[in-house]
């Protein structure tokens, strides 16, 4: 597998700027993606490797706001073993031992301490594993140090208290050292963390798991985190086989992907390895991408 291209896709909403940045990519069992979905119907939309994987990206959306550079999920890190990489065909490295993210930020003329705020819409290792790196001395820190974190506090509670299901999701040095640093803050529900950017609970691959609603000017984008990973994932039923709560996810996606389609909302893929973001239409049967984003 290779990196999905391009590594930066710009675009503007309403006043404001926003980048689609792929922290790499990832290939994972495709029955896995795709849950009850038999593989005949989903290889027809992600073909499938010798070992039954489908290529991925890792997006991350950075949003330059007036009060700052405001990041959503950060990746994978670079805290895993050559052998982790493997299992999750994961390829993420960045210059000097950091990631892809950072080069992008760094493409764009940002730094990691530039981030003032680091919106996390949940704490699996490729969705946070960057909020961590580390570093030459082998020492795990924050890796947006000026940056205040959010996360749903019914997710941090999920992550530090696994069971044999749910732990080989969630790594303490992905969000201990955050904590420790007194730069993690735990939020109970939907919020608007910062005028325009709004916490949406959007429970079902696990309980607790935020998608985050961005608004200026009355144009709204919406990160879709693990509720829609792909485009291919649009169809009510094409729910991942990792969902803790798939039929909570069904219910989760009845509802935004109503929204999205009949307010016209920017959806931002995650886990797409082509395509970052799309506006959807229901064609009376089910979602799919409007062919005029
Ligand atoms: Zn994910």
């Amino acid at each position: 597998m290779t990196v999905p291209q391009p590594l930066v896709e710009t675009r503007t909403l309403g006043a404001w700027t926003v980048h689609a940045i792929q922290a790499g990519g990832q290939a994972l069992d495709g029955g896995a993606m795709f849950g009850v979905v038999p593989k005949p119907l989903w290889e027809r939309r992600i073909p499938a490797d010798a070992r039954n994987r489908i290529p991925l990206g890792m997006r991350c959306l950075l949003v330059e706001h007036d009060m700052g550079l405001v990041l959503i999920d950060n990746g994978a890190g670079n805290k895993e073993t050559a052998k982790f990489l493997d299992i999750y065909g994961i390829e993420n490295t960045g210059r000097e031992g950091r990631t892809l993210l950072e080069d992008g930020l760094h493409s764009l003329g940002h730094r990691p301490e530039d981030v003032v705020l680091m919106i996390d819409t949940h704490l699996h290792f490729d969705h946070a594993g960057g909020n961590t790196f580390r570093d030459g001395a082998g020492k795990v820190l924050p890796t947006f140090s000026s940056a205040r974190y959010v996360v749903q506090r019914g997710e941090y509670d999920w992550a530090t208290r696994t069971n044999e299901r749910t732990a080989a999701s969630y790594f303490p040095p992905n969000f201990e050292p955050v904590m420790e640093a007194g730069l993690l803050d735990l939020v109970d529900g939907e919020r608007e963390i910062v005028p325009g950017i709004r916490l949406v609970p959007t429970p079902g691959h696990t309980p607790h798991h935020q998608s985050v609603r961005v608004e200026s000017r009355g144009e709204v984008a919406f990160f879709l985190g693990d509720l829609v990973p792909t485009s291919a994932h649009l169809p009510l039923p094409w729910i991942m086989g990792y969902d803790v709560e798939p039929l909570v996810t069904l219910e989760t996606k009845r509802k935004y992907l109503r929204l999205a389609a009949d307010e016209g909302w920017l959806l931002v893929f995650e886990h797409d390895a082509s395509v970052a973001w799309g506006r959807v239409v229901h064609d009376g049967k089910s979602y799919a991408l409007a062919s005029h984003p």
